[in-house]
């Protein structure tokens, strides 16, 4: 089987293997004990901590470890939420852990904003200067879109908000970007970043969130008051540690130029009259591919018998019909049915490339003949 949606997940390091042995049944102890034992677990955590500041390029804050990118994006927002006259805003490219917790704001009477995209996928910078006054409390921005890979320009974005409202809370919703293509948070005005383990190689069930200044957020849960009380509840020890080994084991930029190289091997042999990708120039990682006269589900179900796993865009939403982000684009209806979205992981090698292309190919020319006869 070749894995053409590692957007959506990917296969774990065996590495992490050991490690949830090491730390699930030698090191087990609770983090929040007051034991030698526990306190070594407690500096783990730190450490781990410490070195995804590192890896995010921030020079000051904390990092809280969540369950999933949902519950980082989570409290995110609703812990930025306040009371008074004050306006959210978000764009129309984001994952539905952001998108839909913006739809409730909007039916509980807040003043949402939802700002539309630009041709090549990414916010359009003159839309959102058009909202931002000084009564936004949030802006909450994706760095790369896990439909098309498009890549937000966070420094545009940080101007705007330090000269329109630099009280304003800034959230980045970072998925598909940490580990994955190199940036640095320093300099930006980001307040708020999430990442998640199992889009990189990690185990499923642990995350991560970027606090700038713990005072700015309010924690979601009351509970024991771990993690600086804004995450109350006991670490998932051994998957963070997990996360680590695979944040450990990544080497972004040798990886990012492996990616380029297998998506233009991949690219080259799918040299079919009908087919087609749609580069929007962003993250290498990630591309849609549009079959002209087949539905993209159809092409999903029939290359998945054949060996070769794609995606139809999000995984959370890719059960609903039609594509809400390809749509803000401007994608047509007919277009966006015939699309579906492949992504890579720098594991992958070259021959998998050639022949995952050649059985699209393949695969495409098949069911076409069978639709036009
Ligand atoms: N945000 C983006 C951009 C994503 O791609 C995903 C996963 O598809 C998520 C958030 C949610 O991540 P998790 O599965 O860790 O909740």
């Amino acid at each position: 089987m070749i894995f053409l949606d590692n957007a959506g997940t990917t296969k774990m390091f065996e590495q992490c293997l050991e490690v949830h042995k090491e730390f699930s049944c030698e090191d087990f102890f609770n983090p929040s004990a007051v034991s030698i034992k526990s306190m070594n677990v407690f500096k783990q955590i730190s450490e781990t901590e410490k070195l995804f500041l590192k890896k995010l390029g921030a020079s000051e804050g904390n990092v809280l470890f969540t369950s999933c990118a949902t519950e980082s994006n989570n409290l995110a927002i609703k812990g930025s939420l306040r009371a008074g006259n004050l306006e959210y805003v978000f764009s129309c490219g984001e994952h539905p852990s952001v998108y839909n917790v913006a739809k409730q704001m909007e039916l509980e009477g807040k003043i949402v904003h939802f700002v539309p995209l630009a041709k090549d996928g990414t916010v359009d910078l003159q839309k959102l200067e058009s909202v931002l006054n000084e009564r936004t409390r949030l802006i909450s921005i994706m760095h790369v879109s896990n439909e098309t890979g498009a890549i937000n320009d966070l420094k545009k974005i940080s101007t705007l908000k330090n000269k329109l409202c630099p009280k304003a809370i800034f959230h980045v919703d970072g998925v598909q970007a940490f580990m994955k293509i190199p940036f640095s948070l320093r300099g930006l005005a980001v307040d708020l970043y999430s990442f998640s383990a199992h889009k990189i190689h990690g185990p499923k069930g642990v995350a991560g969130l970027y606090v700038k200044n713990k005072n700015s957020l309010k924690e979601l849960f009351q509970g024991g008051g771990q993690q600086y009380g804004l995450r109350s509840g006991t670490e998932n020890v051994s998957g963070i540690m997990q996360f680590r080994k695979a944040v450990e084991l990544i080497d972004v930029s040798a990886n990012l130029e492996k990616v380029k190289n297998l998506k233009a091997i991949f690219n080259s042999g799918l040299a079919v009259p009908g087919i087609e990708v749609l580069d929007f120039g962003g993250s290498p990682y990630i591309e849609c591919i549009k079959f002209a006269g087949v539905k993209g589900e159809t092409m999903l179900h029939a290359l998945e018998e054949n060996g070769v796993v794609v995606g139809l865009g999000s995984a959370c939403s890719s059960k609903k019909a039609g594509n809400r982000i390809l749509e803000n684009i401007g994608f047509s209806k007919e277009d966006i049915i015939s699309t579906v979205r492949v992504s890579f992981n720098a594991y992958q090698s070259n021959e998998e490339m050639s022949l995952a292309a050649k059985i699209i190919c393949e695969t495409y020319k098949n069911i076409k003949e069978r639709v036009t006869k």
